[in-house]
């Protein structure tokens, strides 16, 4: 089948196969690798390829640590004030939809203040993210957060924001080596693995050196970014076998061309989706073309008590994982790098069929 879920997401079949096949032996140990002590040379060697595939591809400067963390996504809405902002200090955060919300509430038990800039805005040609010129920036935030495209919503900023000086967090969850990005602009990035790396629980943290040491007194140590950057992160024993999957997944992107190739894809294919969606009158999308996600695709039928027959026929045809989120209802089509062009056409193909009888 083809899997549109938003995460835990579609992995490359490739990767999968191989991982299958190394599940019982790996590299000839006659043992799995999740039986592999991570302190073996041979494990080490694995998850510094890891580390130095993620850096090649997203072309990571000298100057960032990449931390492989534990946690997911969320882990990080809590890492990201504890490390880098003190308890009396202000930190600014874009709300731009859901996850930038659940940021925002888990920022304010660490911080003074969570000074919310903006957030998003109906225009008439559909939800937008708010203009920056009428963002209220606060005066010395200790670091300024956004969530550039939001997985629920399907609603992104494409754009890094220009003119804010302090150190720019984003969370790259749903985003993350979908298209060439520039580190350099960051001072951290971090990502729940699940949608374009591996398994979830896991997280990958980059953060520029000048930010660490910086952890307020309690922050837990496995969260502390200075003691992983130390650590190697292995302070404790990671996600052993979600860091060799993503190894495998980095493995796969470099073969495939790397984030430009996969940009170019990606733009590819969530232009077919939002083409035929605005030329139908069956079916809508909320948000402003110049603010669509083009990892996650919401749309609406027109009656939603036809919904329930979209899902099961779909799932018929070999197309799993549409069911829009809980808090939004209708349905949502997320297409991170493992979807190939070919799922995103028999998608349409099935849209276009059931637009014909439902209409
Ligand atoms: N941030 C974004 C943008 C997400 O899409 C998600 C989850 O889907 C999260 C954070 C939370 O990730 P996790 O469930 O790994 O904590």
């Amino acid at each position: 089948p083809f899997n549109f879920s938003a995460g835990p997401a579609m992995l490359p079949a490739e990767v999968m196969q191989q991982a299958q096949e190394e599940f019982r032996s790996w590299r000839n140990s006659g043992i799995s690798v999740m039986e592999v002590s991570h302190r073996d040379p041979a494990f080490m060697q694995m998850a510094a390829q890891a580390e130095q595939d993620l850096r090649e591809l997203m072309a990571i400067p000298a100057n960032y640590q990449v931390l492989f963390m534990h946690g997911g996504g969320r882990g990080q809405f809590s890492a990201v004030p504890q490390n880098i902002a003190g308890p009396d200090d202000t930190v600014d955060y874009l709300n731009s939809g859901i996850w930038s919300d659940f940021a925002i509430r888990e920022a304010g038990k660490y911080v003074g203040r969570v000074n919310v800039v903006g957030g998003t805005e109906q225009t008439s040609r559909g939800k937008a993210i708010q203009s920056p010129v009428s963002w209220k920036l606060s005066e010395k935030p200790a670091y300024f957060h956004y969530c550039p495209n939001e997985t629920v919503d399907g609603i992104a900023l494409h754009d890094i924001p220009e003119g804010i000086s302090a150190p720019l967090v984003a969370d790259l969850s749903s985003t993350i080596l979908s298209e060439p990005l520039d580190v350099s602009r960051f001072g951290i990035i971090y990502a729940g693995a699940q949608k374009n790396i591996g398994p979830s629980g896991f997280a990958i943290a980059i953060i520029r050196d000048d930010l660490l040491g910086r952890a307020q007194g309690n922050t837990s140590t496995i969260m502390d970014y200075s003691v992983q950057a130390r650590e190697r992160s292995m302070y404790n024993t990671p996600n052993t076998f979600a860091w060799y999957l993503s190894g495998l997944v980095f493995t796969w992107l470099k073969g495939k061309g790397g984030v430009h190739t996969m940009g170019a894809i990606n733009r590819e294919k969530a232009a077919l989706l939002y083409d035929y969606i605005d030329a139908s009158d069956y079916y809508s999308n909320p948000v402003h073309p110049d603010f669509r996600s083009r990892m996650n695709v919401p749309f609406l039928l027109a009656d939603d008590r036809q919904d329930g027959a979209f899902l099961q026929q779909a799932e018929k045809r070999g197309l799993v994982g549409l069911k829009g989120h809980r808090f939004v209802g209708g349905m949502r089509a997320s297409i991170y790098n493992a979807m190939p062009l070919e799922g995103v056409k028999v998608l349409l193909d099935f849209m276009k069929d059931f637009e014909k009888t439902h209409a």
